[in-house]
């Protein structure tokens, strides 16, 4: 048997969706573990939704998925709308052998017509009348009786009786093809073996597995992957949910997180963990094991498989990563940015954080003329009697000690037993005083890292703004 081809076919309609994300890697895993090709189609025919930024959209969300075209399995991107003539010249020999015929009928006809018979929809009434091509005439496929069975590899057998579905349109009063008909015509000549899409194209599937046989072809395997929903189980939606996943990149969730993450979504590799490299998934993933049931993305643990992937990188790799979120659009002055402060502090945030966007929140006291103080944690921390006299102590004990996390927590730890308290509590005033919130990295080697003269500096504001 030859080797099976996928494909990957999305309308460039709007941002990249993660479901749309899902499903490619779907696709690519399988081409890749069974030998076969994966196959870019994009559906641009919809000319008023669509736009070239979005299909490049495509191709820059495919690639940082690691879904590379470059790859001898990849092959595209094709466009649907280059072949719109082999759509018309398909629609045209399933009216020549009786499969189609001429339709008529104004939209205002056909539900005058249902109105009266009481049944929804279009009635079949064109189907005899011999009718040939003309102005405003659609082509309609004719459906045959019976019954069609749709073997779904998620969904198992689906049945579908025929006379519920009705002789939809291949072809538009204008002679141009409809969605359904390019579709399948260009899985046909594109020799497409294995449709794994959205389970929203489901109902679309019997229409599409008749035309496959109409055209004289046996129809593909067919899988139907489950929707994904929000946390009220609703299906994402635009409108409601993040779905875009460039946003998800801009926000520093790393591909290899995001890959991983959009696989366990209703499927699980073997063992305890579900972060595994990709070249496992591709291993083992099955159709077959995928769940049916709508998957929940949820963006807290996505989050958490982000945090495991970054403290998986290397330091180096790290402060590669971090790079884009320590310029632009960032709370310090540019000119005050000093690249080895942060490579020293990057170990430091490097297992504290759930995305690379939330780094300059972490490091803005390092970059900062004066930290920036956050009111609530001002009044919780520096409303406390002991606030004064810490600040005093360090102040003072700073002066004098031994540089480095270690000496500076013994300033600290001395105070702390001098006063019988617990260094939680005593390190809170500090850490206002020096970055101007209570979260964030250690305390010590952060106040290290800041130097001696500066952090002297913030204690003393900060003790004169208590008094
Ligand atoms: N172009 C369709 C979409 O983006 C996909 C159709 C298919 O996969 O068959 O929803």
């Amino acid at each position: 048997m030859d080797a099976p081809r996928y494909r990957f076919a999305p309308s460039p309609t709007g941002f990249f969706h993660v479901g749309g994300a899902r499903t490619a890697l779907y696709n690519w895993a399988l081409a890749l573990r069974t030998g076969g090709t994966f196959v870019l189609r994009i559906e641009d025919t919809d000319e008023s939704r669509n736009s070239p930024e979005w299909t490049q959209g495509i191709i820059d969300a495919l690639a940082w998925l690691g879904i590379e075209s470059t790859s001898p399995r990849f092959e595209g991107p094709y466009f649907q709308s280059a072949n719109a003539e082999l759509h018309r010249v398909a629609a045209l020999r399933l009216h020549a052998e009786g499969k189609a015929y001429w339709c008529d009928l104004t939209a205002e006809q056909i539900q005058e017509r249902a109105k009266e018979s009481g049944r929804q929809g279009y009635d079949g009434y064109s189907r005899d009348r011999g009718l040939g091509p003309g102005p405003g005439h659609v082509l309609r496929f004719r459906v045959p009786e019976g019954m069609t069975v749709v073997d779904d590899l998620v969904r198992g057998r689906v049945e579908f009786q025929n006379d519920t579905i009705e002789d939809f349109v291949l072809l538009r009063g204008n002679g141009s093809p409809m969605f359904l008909l390019a579709n399948v015509v260009d899985d046909i000549e594109m020799r497409i073996t294995n449709v794994v899409r959205a389970e929203e194209h489901l109902p679309n599937t019997p229409k599409q597995q008749l035309l496959w046989e109409a055209l004289g072809h046996a129809p593909p395997v067919w899988a139907h992957v489950p929707v994904l929903v929000n946390e009220q189980r609703k299906k994402l939606s635009k409108r409601r949910d993040k779905v875009a996943l460039e946003q998800y990149r801009a926000e520093g969730i790393l591909a290899d997180a995001m890959v991983n993450y959009l696989m366990t979504l209703g499927w699980a590799p073997a063992g305890d963990t579900e972060i595994v490299p990709w070249s496992r998934i591709v291993d083992e993933f099955r159709l077959e094991d995928v769940n049916h049931s709508p998957a929940f993305f949820d963006v807290k643990k996505l989050s958490a498989f982000n945090g495991d992937y970054v403290r998986m990188l290397t330091p180096a790799e790290f402060i590669d990563a971090a790079r884009p979120f320590l310029a632009g659009d960032v709370p310090w002055p540019a000119d005050r940015f000093d690249q080895s402060v942060f490579d020293s502090a990057a170990p430091l945030i490097q297992t504290r954080i759930g995305a690379l966007a939330d780094i300059p929140a972490m490091v803005d006291f390092l970059f900062l003329a004066d930290p920036k103080i956050d009111p609530d944690a001002w009044s919780k921390t520096m409303a406390t009697e002991y606030a004064a006299d810490v600040l005093d102590a360090m102040s003072e004990g700073l002066r004098g000690c031994a540089w480095g996390a270690e000496g500076i927590k013994a300033v600290l730890d001395a105070f702390t037993e001098s006063r019988g308290l617990k260094l939680g509590k005593t390190q809170a005033p500090v850490r206002v005083a020096v970055t101007g919130r209570t979260v964030g990295p250690p305390l010590f080697e952060s106040i290290e890292i800041l130097g001696r003269e500066e952090t002297l500096r913030r204690i003393a504001a900060a003790r004169s703004r208590l008094t």
